[in-house]
């Protein structure tokens, strides 16, 4: 960047807001990321299930947009992170691939599921070649991308007999492992200064520049900025609409989910399995033998068109009454959970278009294609999607800040 430096300003220290900093500090910029937890990737960030989707839950987006949208942040996900902060040891992290279930009352039938992995398949070169880069993902490189598969000890049983399984290549990462190896680079990286304990209460527009109010330990504080990019999540359209950037698209869901972790008495039989195409859940175990279960009809605790307060989501009863449900609904289809330690359950929020819920075929919840960059005139604003698509959003959204402020900017090309 040049000489004189703008002052930028990233809101929210979750992945979105980390991806950008690391984006922009590649570029030569001197960036101020604000976060109101003590400390950053406390939220959705950590709280999730991990998985780097390739699209394969978006069976019901026939338009294929959210199913691109997928591939184009899972094929970039690792090489971008990678390239900012030197390579990370995914297949560490990583989990074998998941296969997945078609379950009685699926939204879709399991001939519509393989027609729509088989279009889904054809659009990895596509993608790719649109990006410039080689199908990688997670330190591997996608080639037989699904196929149908054999029912084995790991698929769950469904009225007496073992359901039949696509396998897929699609992989989680393990957020508890990833999260602190990704901080302790974000730490060694003079450009980013993180001001955590910084709740970022509002702002408004001086001259040229925004003036940030904050609420921090020592009080109320005001920060001035020539560029902001707002990546707070849940927070997000209400922070855009104090700079009178209301949102023009449809309504906003919070859904409330939570995960929980167990430890099995045994690892044989279970593998990473997805049911699909609904309500269901997740199965995830990871590589240091504890599994990451979710049951959609538990775990989803609420569904409302604002987002919740600052609280917590579960007091401790609700939480082991969450845990206790959704371990007691899939141990009824995996035999191998029963009697599994209960070791956590904690909750994040999930932020979508949408106004009614996932067992709707029509539900926004099916698609994901509209996230992304929105803004300009120095405001940026950051709808993540999913985890999947922080870095690949983060990338293009540094592309755009640093062309609106005219400013040089280092391109690579290949993420
Ligand atoms: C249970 C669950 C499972 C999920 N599973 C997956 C999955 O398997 N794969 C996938 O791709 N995605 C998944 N997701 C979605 C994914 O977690 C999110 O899309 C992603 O983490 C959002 O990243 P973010 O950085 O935008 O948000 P966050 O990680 O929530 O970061 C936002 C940050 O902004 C801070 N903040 C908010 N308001 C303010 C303010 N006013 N001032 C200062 N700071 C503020 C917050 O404290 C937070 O640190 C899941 C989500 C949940 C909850």
């Amino acid at each position: 960047l040049s000489a004189k430096s703008p002052r930028i300003v990233v809101l929210g220290a979750g992945l979105q807001g980390l991806c950008v900093a690391m984006a922009l500090a590649e570029r030569g910029a001197e960036v101020t990321v604000l976060e109101r937890r003590p400390g950053p990737m406390r939220e959705a960030s950590y709280r999730n299930e991990g998985k780097i989707h390739l699209g394969f839950v978006y069976a019901l987006d026939r338009t294929l947009e959210t199913g691109r949208a997928m591939l184009s942040g899972a094929i970039t996900f690792a090489s971008l992170l990678d390239r900012w902060c030197g390579p990370l040891p995914w297949p560490r992290w990583a989990t074998d691939p998941f296969r997945y279930c078609v379950m009685p009352g699926s939204l879709a039938d399991a001939r519509q599921l393989a027609a729509y992995y088989t279009q889904l398949a054809a659009l990895v070169p596509e993608v790719a070649d649109e990006l410039q880069v080689e199908p990688g993902y997670l330190g591997r490189t996608l080639t037989w991308f699904w196929r149908s598969g054999a029912s084995g000890a790991e698929a769950p049983v469904i009225a007496g007999s073992r359901a039949p399984l696509f396998e897929t290549e699609e992989m989680a990462i393990d957020t508890r492992q990833f999260v602190p190896a990704l901080l302790e680079r974000v730490a060694c990286m003079p450009s980013i200064s993180l001001r955590c304990g910084s709740h970022v209460v509002g702002a408004d527009r001086v001259g040229h520049r925004y003036r940030i109010e904050l609420e921090t330990t020592r009080g109320r504080e005001t920060m001035l900025a020539d560029v902001v990019v707002n990546c707070t999540w849940a927070d997000r359209t209400r922070l855009d609409a104090t700079v009178g950037r209301n949102d023009p698209g449809l309504a906003w869901s919070y859904r409330v989910k939570h995960r929980v972790i167990v430890r099995p008495r045994t690892s044989a039989g279970i593998a990473p399995i997805t049911m699909v195409q609904g309500p269901y859940g997740d199965v995830i175990p990871f590589r240091d033998g504890t599994v990451l279960l979710s049951w959609y009809p538990v775990c989803r605790t609420s569904f409302e068109a604002a987002p919740p307060g600052d609280g917590p989501a579960a007091g401790p009863g609700d939480a082991a009454r969450i845990a206790d449900g959704t371990l007691g609904a899939l141990a009824e289809y995996f035999p191998a959970l029963r009697g599994a330690e209960v070791l956590s359950c904690d909750s994040g929020v999930i932020v979508a278009r949408a106004t009614c819920d996932v067992h709707d075929p029509a539900s926004g919840l099916h698609g994901r294609s509209e996230s992304g960059i929105r803004g300009g005139d120095g405001w940026w604003s950051i709808d993540t999607g999913k985890l999947t698509l922080a870095p690949y959003h983060g990338e293009r959204a540094a592309r755009q800040v640093c062309e609106e402020l005219g400013l040089a900017w280092r391109a690579r090309r290949g993420a």
